[in-house]
C-alpha cells in the first residue's frame, strides 16, 4: 500500500483545479490524482461544437499534459472507500492510504435509463451535446434539416449545466432561422420540470427567444423511450397527479440524459441518501469524515452543477484542506456560485450567474455586462475568454476572480 498526503479522486475540472490550488499553496505535499481517463474534456465547449462554432478536438486534451506540476497521476479507477481506515481501493487491486481525501468524480450520465436510447444515439436523427463524439452530429443534423419536427428533451434535476438542453435548441433554431427554414420546422422542448429556467430573473429574456423561434414548451414531459427506427419518442407526461404516455414522431431529437451520482460513490460510506458525496455546502468538508472533502458535480452541494462552480469551489477546498492538515478550522466559505451562459443565438448570450437560493452573483456590474439580457459581450466571454481561463487559469491554480476571501483565523 502506498501512502500519500492527499489523494484526489477524479481528474476532471474540479479535481485538477483543486490539485493545482493546493500545490500552489504548499509545493511540498505529496498529491496523487486518481483517474482512469486518458483524455480530459472542456465540456462547456460541447454546446459550441453542437452549434457549429467549435470543432470537437478544441475541447480535448491529454490527461497526462494537465496533471499539475508536483502532483502524480495514478491511471486507475477508484472502486471503493474505507474512510475509517483512510484508504481507497483501486480497480487494479492496489490500495492507497491518505491523510486527506478529495472526492471529485463528476456524475453519471444514465443513458441506459431511457429505453432504446443507447442503440439509436448517433443515428436516426438522435443526438446529444452531452457526449464528445455526438456533439458534432448535432451540428450535422441541424445543417441537413430543411423541414420537419425537432424535439429537445430535459430530464429531472439535478443535471450538469441545467441550461445546456435549451442552449442546443436555441442555437439550432438560430441556424434554421438564418437559413430561412425555421418556418418549416416544428420545434418542441419537452422538459420533465415545470419551469424554463430555475432562476426566474433570466426567464423573460429566454421567453423572448422561445416566442421568436416559435418553440412549443411542453412541461412535465419526461422522456422514457426512444424507437430509433420508427423515429418515435415516448414521454411520461404528469399532470394533476396523473401520468399519461405521449408519443411524438421526430425528424431530429436532442437528448439530455438523466443524471445520477456515480455508482461507486452512491454505494460508499461517503454518500448521502441521494447518493452524492455528503459535504457541508459552505466548507466542502465531509459531514462525517473531517479529513474528506468533496466538490464538483458529484458533491451534495445544492448549487448549479457547472465548471464555473468548480472554479469557485477548488480554491475554497484547497484553503480548507490545508487548514485541516494544520489542525485548524475552515477559513473559506462557498456561496453556491455557478454560472450558465445561455446561448440564445449565435453571437448572443444570457449569462446566468447565481448562488444558493437563486441569489444573483454577477461577475460584472450591469453597465459592463447585464446578464439578464442577451449580449454580445457575454458571447465574447464564452467563445474567446472562458476556454483559456479554464485551461491556463483554473487548471493551473491561477485563481482569477475566484480567490477566496478568508475568515479570521480562530485562535
Ligand atoms: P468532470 O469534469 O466530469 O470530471 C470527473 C472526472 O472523474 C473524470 O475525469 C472521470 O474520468 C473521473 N472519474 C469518474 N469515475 C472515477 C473513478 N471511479 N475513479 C477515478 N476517477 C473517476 N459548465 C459551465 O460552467 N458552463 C457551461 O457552459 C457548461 N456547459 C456544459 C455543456 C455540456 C453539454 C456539458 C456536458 C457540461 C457543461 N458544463 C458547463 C458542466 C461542466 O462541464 C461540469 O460541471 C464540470 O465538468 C464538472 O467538473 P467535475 O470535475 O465535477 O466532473
Amino acid at each position: 500500500m502506498s501512502r500519500h498526503d492527499i489523494v484526489i479522486v477524479g481528474g476532471g475540472a474540479a479535481g485538477l483545479a483543486t490539485a493545482a490550488s493546493i500545490l500552489k499553496r504548499k509545493k511540498t505535499l505529496d498529491v496523487v490524482v486518481v483517474d482512469p481517463a486518458t483524455k480530459h474534456y472542456y465540456q462547456p465547449g460541447w454546446t459550441l461544437v453542437g452549434g457549429g462554432v467549435f470543432k470537437a478536438p478544441q475541447t480535448e486534451r491529454q490527461m497526462g499534459d494537465l496533471i499539475p506540476r508536483g502532483a502524480t497521476w495514478k491511471k486507475a479507477s477508484v472502486a471503493s472507500f474505507q474512510p475509517d481506515q483512510n484508504t481507497v481501493s483501486l480497480d487494479n487491486g492496489e490500495e492507497l492510504s491518505y491523510e486527506t481525501l478529495v472526492v471529485a468524480p463528476g456524475l453519471k450520465l444514465n443513458w441506459a435509463g431511457i429505453d432504446g436510447l443507447e442503440e439509436t444515439l448517433g443515428k436516426n436523427g438522435v443526438t446529444s451535446n452531452y457526449r464528445y463524439d455526438l456533439a458534432p452530429y448535432t451540428w450535422e443534423l441541424v445543417q441537413s434539416m430543411k423541414k420537419g419536427r425537432a424535439l429537445f428533451t430535459q430530464p429531472p434535476m439535478p443535471i450538469k449545466c441545467a441550461g445546456a438542453p435549451q442552449k442546443a435548441m436555441y442555437l439550432s433554431c438560430d441556424a434554421w432561422l438564418r437559413r430561412g427554414v425555421l418556418k418549416n420546422m416544428e420545434v418542441e422542448f419537452h422538459n420533465a420540470g415545470g419551469v424554463l429556467f430555475g432562476v426566474e430573473t433570466y426567464v423573460p429574456a429566454l421567453m423572448e427567444y422561445v416566442n421568436k423561434y416559435g418553440i412549443d414548451l411542453c412541461f412535465f414531459d419526461n422522456l422514457v423511450k426512444v424507437d430509433g427506427d420508427r423515429k418515435v419518442a415516448t414521454f411520461a407526461r404528469t399532470k394533476d397527479d396523473q401520468t399519461d404516455m405521449i408519443e411524438r414522431e421526430f425528424d431530429m431529437m436532442h437528448v439530455c440524459p438523466p443524471q445520477t451520482a456515480p455508482d461507486f460513490i452512491a454505494s460508499s460510506p461517503l454518500a448521502n441518501e441521494a447518493g452524492w458525496v455528503d459535504v457541508d455546502q459552505h466548507t466542502l468538508t465531509h459531514n462525517k469524515y473531517d479529513n474528506v472533502f468533496g466538490l464538483g458535480d458529484g458533491a451534495s452541494t445544492p448549487n448549479a452543477k457547472t465548471a464555473a462552480a468548480a472554479r469557485k469551489q477548488a480554491p475554497i477546498a484547497a484553503v480548507n484542506i490545508l487548514q485541516h492538515m494544520a489542525g485548524k478550522a475552515p477559513r473559506a466559505m462557498y456561496d453556491g456560485y455557478g454560472s450558465c451562459p445561455l446561448t440564445v443565438e449565435r453571437g448572443k448570450i444570457v449569462l446566468a450567474e447565481f448562488g444558493y437560493g437563486g441569489a444573483l452573483l454577477p461577475s460584472f456590474p450591469s453597465w459592463v455586462l447585464d446578464g439578464t439580457k442577451p449580449t454580445s459581450s457575454a458571447w465574447f466571454l464564452k467563445e474567446t475568454m472562458l476556454p483559456p481561463i479554464y485551461w491556463k487559469g483554473m487548471l493551473k491554480g491561477k485563481e482569477w476572480m475566484v480567490k477566496p476571501s478568508l475568515l479570521k483565523q480562530s485562535a
